[in-house]
Parts: C-alpha cells; structure tokens; sequence
C-alpha cells in the first residue's frame, strides 16, 4: 500500500509574490487528491521537520547554521549572499526558509526510511534537487533527493537509482554521488536550460547519464526515450530502491521550461519504474503552473494506486482548482480543462531525430 507524505507548511509558504514559487503546489496536489477521494487519512504522514543534524549528513554545518539565523532574523548578509546563496532573487529570504526546506528533507527522508525493505512513498514537497553542500541554487536550499539516497545507502543499500524527469538538469544530485557506484543518476532534462550542465556525454565518471532534449518534447519521445535507453538501463542494473524526482515543469503549460509533455508522460514514466525495485519513492520538483502542477502530482498518486483517472473532476475537485490563483497571464483567463479534468489531452508527435541520437548515445558503452 503506497504511502503519501505531505505537510501543511507548504500551504501558506511563498517564496514572494514576483517568485515563480509564489504558487500553492503541494497543498494543491494534497486538496485534489482528497477531494478525488483518493486519499484516505490511514495512507497520509505528516512529513518531520529534518533537524540540523540530520542536514548536516550532507550539508555544510555553517551554512545550516546560516539559514536558520536568516529565517530568524528575515535578513541575510553580505556574506550570506555571497558564500551561501541565501536573499538573492532565486533562493529569496522568506518566512519559512529553513523550516520548509528542513521539512522536505524530513519527508524525503521519512519516505526512505520507510522503504529500506521495500514499498512506495509519494512525497510531493521532496525534489529540492540543486541544492549544494554549502549553498542554494534554483530555488532549493536542501537537497532533499540526496539526503534520501544517504538514508538508503546508511540503512546498508548499495544499489540505488535515481531518475530525474524535471526540466532542469539535476546537477546537485549527479554530483552529490559522481564517485559513488552506488548510486547511478539519470537525468532528462530541457536541453540549453539553466544549470546548463548535464550534456549527453556527460556520465560524470560512469554512473550518470544525461539526457539533454530539445523544446517542444513530446509524449512520445518520452516513451521513446524510456523504452530505448532508461528502462534498459535500469532493469540490467536490477537496483534496491529507485527515487523518481518527478518535478511538472516538463508540462506544455509551465512558464519556466519550453518542453512539451502532456502530465501522462508522467504517469507513464512512474508506471515504467514501478516494478523495476522493491521500493520507489516519487518526489515533486520543479513545476510552476498551480494548475497543472497540482493535477501531474495528483494523477502521480493516483497512478501509484492503480486508480483509474475519471474523465471529469469531482465537483469538490473542480473547486480546488478553481480557488487557485495564478498571476500570470495564463492565468488570468484559464482554459476550462485546467478545473474540469485531471488528466491532459496526450501530447504525442513524432520522434525526432535528435531524440533517436540521445538514446543511442545512452545506450553505448565506454563513453565516461
Ligand atoms: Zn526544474
């Protein structure tokens, strides 16, 4: 039986109201399913804030130390800004800067935990996955996926995989673990985008693997790239535990990334890797449409429960969407799918040549 860990800090928490994280994302994922009725209270955990010990198993202790002070105070230094990252405009100082994060490691850490002899946790606010060491980056002051693979291979697991599907290259996690053959991370991700790192031949030493594809991806190169490369790959590696970082800014709809998959490229991916390790756990990640956001991470959880996605909302489900407010243009003026449905249309095409290179690359030995 799966498992869902969420938190009612992310309710009310904004990074600021010109921040792309602005929006309600979890609370949103969290109030559908429930209104889905796909959700009963025996199934749902209240994610444990990480203490500072717990961070430090990744991170540097002076910079835990510094986000605590900041979320204290509401200010950061000179210095803060500098060394650590902390008040610039991407990783803002607000109100919950340490306890947010600290509870989306505690979640992630939570699901790990939990899952050392196997079974499926969904943690929706996990997926922080660009935090360093002793800095934040791209909007992520922990990293939550790393601080996850540590519990498993601490719980004595030594066969780990961890696939990111988020627009963004997951550089903090790659690497966290580029030395460590324990750990393979796979990654596809919008080609060209910020970190801009994470290029096809990039194996970060033998165990990564890059995925860089073009805009406008579709449903179909996904399945494509899936079944040719990522699915193989995994299924020889035969590991424990696979972490899915499954952030929804690959979605047509998010203003931040220029791909162009519909949310049951998603599902589709989660089903794949289902049964490929005694235990998964799907975290969120990027994603910074409320609306499409809270329906790829809801259909997320539906997926991992084998719930078939009805064409229509229920009616309290409709309500759920439409309470959202999103302060973009698309959002003043919302296509009526965004309340009615919880699945997309599929965004199938054709698969590009491109793609077929990507998949052939990753697939070939010796590159490192
Ligand atoms: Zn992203």
């Amino acid at each position: 039986m799966p498992f869902y860990i969420g938190s009612e800090i992310y309710r009310r928490s904004t990074y600021g109201a010109s921040h792309p994280l602005a929006i309600p994302r979890v609370s949103t994922c969290t109030d559908l399913c429930r209104a889905m009725g796909w959700l009963p209270d025996a199934v749902y955990l209240t994610a444990p804030q990480a203490t500072a010990g717990d961070l430090a198993r990744f991170h540097d202790p002076a910079y835990i130390a510094a986000l605590q002070r900041v979320e204290a105070t509401q200010e950061a230094t000179e210095e803060d800004r500098r060394r650590f990252n902390i008040g610039v405009a991407n990783n803002p100082v607000y109100p919950e800067v340490f306890r947010r994060p600290a509870t989306s490691a505690g979640g992630v850490m939570l699901a790990a935990r939990m899952t050392v002899a196997g079974g499926v946790v969904h943690c929706p606010g996990g997926g922080t996955h660009q935090a360093r060491r002793a800095g934040a980056a791209g909007f992520c002051y922990v990293n939550d996926p790393v601080l996850g693979l540590l519990t498993w291979l601490d719980a004595g697991l030594d066969n780990l995989v961890y696939l990111d599907i988020d627009a963004h290259h997951g550089d903090g996690v790659q690497d966290a673990f580029a030395d460590d053959p324990r750990v393979l991370t796979i990654s596809i991700h919008e080609a060209d985008r910020w970190p801009r790192t994470g290029q096809v031949r990039d194996r970060a030493g033998g165990d990564a693997r890059n995925l860089p594809v073009p805009a406008g991806f579709n449903d179909s190169e996904m399945r494509f790239l899936m079944e040719e490369a990522v699915l193989p790959l995994i299924a020889r590696r035969r590991p424990q535990a696979i972490m899915l970082q499954c952030g929804a800014d690959g979605l047509e709809e998010d203003p931040l990334a220029r791909l162009g998959l519909s949310n049951r490229a998603h599902w589709e991916v989660v089903r794949a890797v289902r049964g490929l390790a005694p235990a998964l756990v799907v975290t969120g990640g990027g994603g910074y449409n409320p609306y499409t956001v809270g329906r790829c991470w809801a259909g997320v959880w539906a997926t991992l429960n084998d719930i078939d996605i009805p064409e229509r909302t229920t009616l309290a489900a409709e309500a759920v969407l439409r309470g959202l407010r999103y302060n973009r243009a698309a959002g003043r003026n919302p296509p009526s799918h965004w309340f009615t449905t919880i699945a997309d249309a599929p965004r199938e095409g054709p698969v590009r040549d491109e793609i077929r290179r990507i998949a052939r690359l990753t697939s070939q030995e010796g590159i490192a």
